[in-house]
């Protein structure tokens, strides 16, 4: 045999090994995550992760391996743990679908679980939709988006007049965030996700083979993370870190300074920013440039001086700011370069947004939606009022349309609380869907009065369950 080919065998002997050894490891990984689960652990230890990663960087220096590229293959291995541990968790999504099932034999659900503004959109959106035929929009179409929206887009991004080129039109922000994720990183990378958090920018890592590192907040620090433990999340391999403020799901808005030391470190680090802002509108439209300024709060948006750090992407929505979660509208903001690659995975995977869909949107920017704005205000406020009125443990919302709280009971377990709240008609988000964070539940701001009667069954099934 020659030498390529004995060591072509080699290579394939390994191969198989290693195959081996992955099932091997996928079972052990599936009997841990049922051990964790039954008793109540979360399934990623970053502490233990830590020890790990030393011990690989450790082992490299020995055998003479490239750390980088061990440490992203570690990071895939680990990746694979915890998709096969995550299996079981609740998050609003399941409890919203269990909702609809039971809705189906004919229950009557309050909704307090779903992350959607239950009002109409504008006007103007009415007579867009019947116009748009006639106007011919309906073609395929530039996968960006069509010009008129997205040079409108940079006109009304908090008047900084951006370049229309630094916009992107996607099929809600969500949409965005997975182009974001998906082409600006790599295998084996590591993106840093602040939480409490919406689950989707976990979810999106994971699928694309990033590894999440999770950075706690609590309710004690006010759900503000520290620079230090940013700091101590970086490595070789991070790439981004994702911000989402007003957050969802404890509405905190960070003060501008801590904001600004984060920009600063992830300049540092040559970090991508992915800020979501999708819920900078539930703020005072009419300030835009210094939301919140009329309740004596700082708002600050990246595009407000962050806008020229390059590596910022900020994502956007019509679905809170004009409540037209369905029609699938939102967008990213950019250097045109990161636009470009975000752009050749939408064009790839969709070809563009819906035409008609977009011209609706360009016409929905002439609507008022102060309305919008002030009614999600109201109802935050009416949700803050009883939630006080029934004990419940908080830190009031700066924005956003939800109340991220926990009891005053030792033990409680939210995801069970949960379960037997939907026995009773009321739908709520678990907090462990957000994070470690299983003795906390989310709340939606929805109609006061749905709200009142869906916060008063609340009330008596959690003293019914623990007096
Ligand atoms: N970001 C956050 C923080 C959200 O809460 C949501 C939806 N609830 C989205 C993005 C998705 O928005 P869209 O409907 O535009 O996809």
């Amino acid at each position: 045999m020659s030498d390529i080919e004995e060591h072509r065998k080699k290579i394939e002997e390994i191969t198989l090994e290693m195959i081996k050894l992955l099932k091997t490891r996928t079972d052990i990984a599936k009997q841990i995550g049922d051990a964790k689960a039954s008793l109540g652990m979360t399934v990623t230890d970053e502490e233990r992760e830590d020890m790990l990663r030393t011990q690989v960087t450790n082992l490299c220096k020995e055998i003479d391996l490239d750390q980088s590229t061990a440490l992203k293959f570690l990071n895939l291995l680990l990746n694979e743990s915890v998709k096969v541990q995550s299996d079981n968790k609740q998050t609003h999504l399941s409890v919203f679908l269990k909702a609809k099932a039971l809705e189906e034999e004919g229950k009557k659900i309050i909704h307090l679980e779903v992350g959607e503004p239950d009002l109409k959109p504008p006007e103007e959106v009415k007579t867009a939709l019947a116009e748009v035929y006639d106007k011919g929009y309906g073609k395929y179409g530039p996968a960006k988006g069509i010009t008129e929206l997205r040079d409108e887009l940079g006109y009304e991004t908090n008047h900084k007049n951006i370049d229309g080129d630094s916009i992107m039109v996607c099929p809600g922000a969500r949409f965005a965030v997975y182009l974001a994720i998906n082409t600006l990183l790599n295998p084996g990378d590591e993106i840093i996700v602040i939480e409490p958090a919406w689950p989707a920018y976990r979810d999106c890592a994971l699928n694309a083979g990033i590894k999440v590192r999770t950075i706690k907040t609590t309710l004690e620090t006010k759900w503000e993370p520290s620079i230090e433990q940013i700091n101590n999340a970086i490595n070789q391999n991070t790439k981004m870190i994702v911000l989402n403020y007003p957050n969802n799901p404890t509405g905190k808005v960070l003060p501008k300074k801590l904001l600004e030391d984060i920009i600063l470190t992830a300049k540092e680090h040559d970090l991508y920013v992915l800020s979501d802002e999708i819920y900078s509108w539930y703020t005072d439209w009419a300030e835009k440039i210094e939301p919140y300024s009329s309740l004596g709060r700082e708002s600050v948006s990246l595009t407000h001086y962050g806008g020229d750090y390059e590596k910022s992407i900020i994502t956007k929505s019509f679905s809170k700011s004009h409540a037209m979660t369905g029609f699938r509208i939102g967008y990213a903001i950019a250097e045109p370069s990161i636009i470009e690659k975000m752009s050749k995975l939408q064009a790839l995977s969709l070809t563009n947004v819906s035409e008609p869909i977009q011209y609706v949107a360009l016409q929905a920017l002439k609507a008022d939606t102060s309305e919008v704005t002030e009614v999600i205000e109201s109802r935050l406020e009416a949700l803050v009022k009883t939630a006080k009125d029934i004990g419940l443990e908080f830190i009031e919302p700066d924005g956003a349309m939800y109340l991220f709280a926990k009891t005053k009971y030792k033990n409680f377990d939210a995801t069970k609380f949960s379960e037997k709240l939907l026995e009773h008609g009321v739908a709520i988000a678990p907090g462990e869907g957000f994070g470690d964070y299983k003795e906390f539940f989310r709340i939606t701001a929805i109609d006061e009065t749905k709200l009142k009667e869906g916060m008063t069954i609340l009330d008596s099934v959690l003293k019914e369950s623990y007096e």
